[in-house]
């Protein structure tokens, strides 16, 4: 089945069509900075032969239009779009049709994703107008982690919170740690999710029982632009400095903290890793911290699964940095976890194994465009 894949975000429009059955990407277009003067659209086609060109995006209907006309591929042959959607909340345990009902429960999730799930009906909207002959699934983020207990999803505040306001853990990079997980094809997984945004997950018998990320996708790790763990006062504490607002607040928290905000250099690992090699101590720092966290996450979920039958990498960083991986597993030996340099370093952006100590330690590249075409597929037959 042909389907096409979109990831709509606040700014951008990341859309791709695959052929589930072999895998293959037939085209891929990127819309970025939409509603700035010089909005990005970049496009792939079958041969992965690119075209960027800048143009005036006013909105993400003309976005989206944008890019739909921009792929190569025949639109006229596409009856399924999947849509990647953040936050499924309790309801949502697998893909759905984006039936009026399914798009309502949706909207009624927006509370609990209002940095998320508004944009991917967004996308959901456009994409219906323009395409109107296709059905439409949603994909979620959050489905994966259905099967967390109580003990893992609960937050130590009064009850009411979980049953009234439906506070709890719910985890995301779902379909990200579902893949990795099967491939590996194990028991008892460790993933760490390593890109802008990064998260571990423990993975037991093909099941998520628990996961870095919380409420929303801000607990856990330290992210690119994203704090991570902090102490609930910290925020206390921003929110009482003088001219401090709820939405500063969740910016600062959001956008300007985690590799970004420690470094003061920048959010992208590979420029963190290119400055400490130039001698920049802040660079060096921040990635400690990374490497430090991912570490007692690693430490923690080897606890919660009773050990471990294998740990993966996945994600831009998790994928391509070698020495990102070396630095978390550093000091893990009592649990038989340690890595190979020689493997290690040749295992860049492919599959493969990467350890020397008992513990099968993985790099899995992510593929999240192909799972959620294949759950597309999947959703529709099962009707
Ligand atoms: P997103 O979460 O936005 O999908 P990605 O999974 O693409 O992000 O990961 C982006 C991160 O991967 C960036 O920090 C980038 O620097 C990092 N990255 C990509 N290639 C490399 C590399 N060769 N070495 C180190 N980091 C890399």
């Amino acid at each position: 089945m042909k389907v096409l894949v979109l990831n709509c975000g606040s700014s951008s429009i990341k859309s791709q069509i695959l052929e589930t059955s072999s895998g293959a990407v037939l085209s891929k277009v990127t819309v970025e900075r939409i509603g700035a003067p010089d909005s990005i659209l970049t496009a792939f086609d079958e041969q992965g032969r690119r075209t960027r060109r800048t143009l005036v995006v006013k909105n993400f209907e003309e976005g989206l239009d944008a890019a739909l006309s921009a792929h190569s591929a025949d639109l006229g042959s596409i009856n399924a779009v999947g849509h990647r959607v953040v936050h499924g909340g309790e309801q949502f345990s697998a893909a759905a049709q984006m039936t009026t009902e399914v798009v309502h429960a949706i909207e009624d999730l927006i509370s609990l994703a209002p940095l998320h799930n508004p944009h991917n009906l967004r996308g959901f909207y456009a994409a219906a107008k323009l395409m109107p002959q296709a059905k439409h699934v949603a994909v979620f983020d959050t489905a994966f982690h259905h099967t967390l207990p109580p003990k893992a999803f609960l937050y130590g505040l009064p009850y009411a919170y979980y049953t009234r306001d439906r506070i709890r853990r719910y985890g995301f990079h779902g379909i990200s740690h579902r893949y990795v997980s099967h491939r590996v094809g194990v028991a008892k997984v460790i993933t760490c999710h390593l890109g802008n945004g990064a998260s571990v997950c423990a993975v037991d018998n093909g099941r998520s029982v628990d996961i870095s990320m919380g409420f929303t996708p801000l607990e856990g790790l330290l992210m690119g632009t994203r704090c991570g763990d902090v102490d609930p006062s910290v925020i206390l504490a921003l929110l009482a400095e003088e001219g401090a607002s709820a939405h500063g607040v969740e910016e600062l928290l959001n956008k300007q903290s985690g590799l970004l905000g420690l470094s003061g250099l920048s959010q992208d690992m590979r420029t963190l890793l290119a400055q400490r090699a130039s001698g920049s101590g802040r660079a060096a720092m921040a990635i400690e911290v990374f490497t430090y966290r991912i570490r007692k996450y690693i430490g923690a979920y080897w606890a919660v699964l009773n050990g471990a039958d294998a740990i993966v990498f996945t994600g831009g960083i998790g994928e391509n940095s070698a020495a990102v991986r070396a630095e978390a597993c550093a000091g893990l030996e009592t649990f038989g976890i340690e890595i190979d340099p020689e493997g290690n370093a040749l295992t860049v952006g492919i599959e493969g194994t990467i350890h020397r100590g008992r513990v099968p330690v993985w790099v899995i590249p992510a593929n999240e465009e192909l799972l959620i075409a294949r759950d597309t597929e999947q959703c529709l037959s099962s009707l």
